[in-house]
């Protein structure tokens, strides 16, 4: 007897959960309706005022069982959701997002195209003379390299440290690279220098430090350059991609997304190399993603197992920093690769496809490439081998 009044109980019990469950699938759907009219009238998703009204109004009408200190709780878990649900709307409605374009995006880059096969960026950390560049950049671009970074504006720690050469350097820069043949990459750290950095540069970096110059990124928006957009010092990958949206919704498509490492407690390295950020941010978004490995590492002995790595998570390209003599460099002489680094690097990453590519003997490097059976196999397909 007491069991068949317990099993109709039960049974009871089951079909306010499925009402409960219909009425809380309605209220999603209100407020996805809800969502859509806010952010067509630009409304913030979350409004704690109407949320303290709404469990206010609860509690008054509260009759028990349940204390209103539960009520309250049961829908502030309710309202929390809801305000989730809001959030994973808006993230797929974000214009960078794979959700709403699947194919990988390819950034022209003057005659070349990042987001295809790995591309390599190097080049010294500061533009800081003449011979500097010009050695770096005969070097560089006989390794088939095209390529070629270096900061003009510095974004450095102490203000007393050296600041780069500014335009004379960004001239610098531009003569370097048309005389090999390359394609320039540079740091813009001022709203009011991207008309000039524009002018000389293939490729707007913004550094780390500026990821939040919202400024900065809106400017961007509207220049006819690709932009290379570093991950903040601490930022999160969201964060990163909102950065990113600014620079799109402006109307620049061309951004290229750059992991460089985030700051944690271990020192052995200058930051930490992320590498889930690489399948996650291509994931999440139809962007190119790049790796930065000398400011993620701040040190020049890993830098090949990591630039494997890298390629490995699927990078879109590594960048790395070269200087004829890192120990008398300017800024990060600790990091900088010198040439025959460089050549033991590229040789390491499998990526000598570049220097064949260029026509160059590898003897320098120990084995030659070429002399490994699987070479074919292993050497993967570079940029500056494939049609563009
Ligand atoms: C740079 O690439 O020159 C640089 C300063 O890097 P980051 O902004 O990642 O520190
Ligand atoms: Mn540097």
């Amino acid at each position: 007897m007491r069991s068949a009044q317990l099993a109709t109980l039960r049974a009871e019990i089951e079909e306010v959960n499925f009402a409960l469950l219909e009425l809380l699938s309605r209220r999603g759907r209100l407020v996805m309706d809800i969502h859509r009219v806010k952010s067509r009238e630009g409304i913030p998703i979350h409004l704690p005022d109407r949320e303290q009204q709404m469990l206010a109004d609860l509690v008054k009408r509260n009759r028990g069982p349940f204390s209103d200190e539960t009520v309250r709780e049961l829908f502030k878990q309710i309202l929390r959701a809801s305000v989730d649900l809001m959030e994973t709307r808006r993230e797929r409605d974000l214009q960078v997002s794979r959700a709403r374009r699947p194919a990988d995006l390819h950034v022209a880059v003057g005659d070349r195209v990042v987001g295809r096969a790995p591309v390599v960026i190097a080049g010294p950390c500061a533009v800081e003379s003449e011979e500097q560049m010009d050695e770096t950049g005969r070097f560089l671009s006989s390794r088939g390299v095209r390529f070629l970074r270096g900061g003009a504006f510095k974004p450095r720690s102490s203000p007393y440290s050296f600041q780069g050469l500014g335009a004379a350097g960004l001239k610098l820069l531009r003569a370097t690279a048309d005389r090999y043949g390359m394609l320039v990459v540079t740091e813009v750290m001022d709203p009011r220098d991207v008309e000039l950095c524009a002018g000389q540069a293939d490729v707007l970096q913004v550094g780390s430090r500026n990821m939040y110059n919202y400024d900065l990124l809106r400017e961007l928006g509207h220049v006819a350059r690709p932009v290379l957009l570093k991950r903040g010092l601490s930022a999160t990958l969201d964060e990163l991609l909102w950065s990113a949206e600014y620079v799109v919704s402006g109307g620049n498509e061309s951004v290229i997304l750059c992991e460089r490492g985030i700051r944690t407690y271990e020192r052995e390295t200058r930051n930490t190399l992320d590498l889930s950020a690489v399948p996650l941010l291509r994931a999440k978004s139809f962007l190119p993603v790049i790796v930065d490995l000398s400011h993620a590492l701040g040190r020049r002995d890993i830098l090949a197992p990591m630039g494997r790595a890298a390629l490995a998570a699927g990078a879109n390209g590594l960048m790395v920093e070269v200087h004829p003599s890192p120990a008398l460099a300017r800024s990060d002489s600790q990091q900088q690769l010198d040439f025959e680094g460089f050549d033991r690097f590229l040789h390491e990453t499998e990526l000598t496809g570049y220097a064949e590519h260029a026509g160059v003997t590898t003897s320098t490097w120990g084995a030659k490439a070429s002399d490994s059976p699987d070479w074919q196999v292993a050497t993967r397909q570079c940029e500056a081998g494939s049609p563009t």
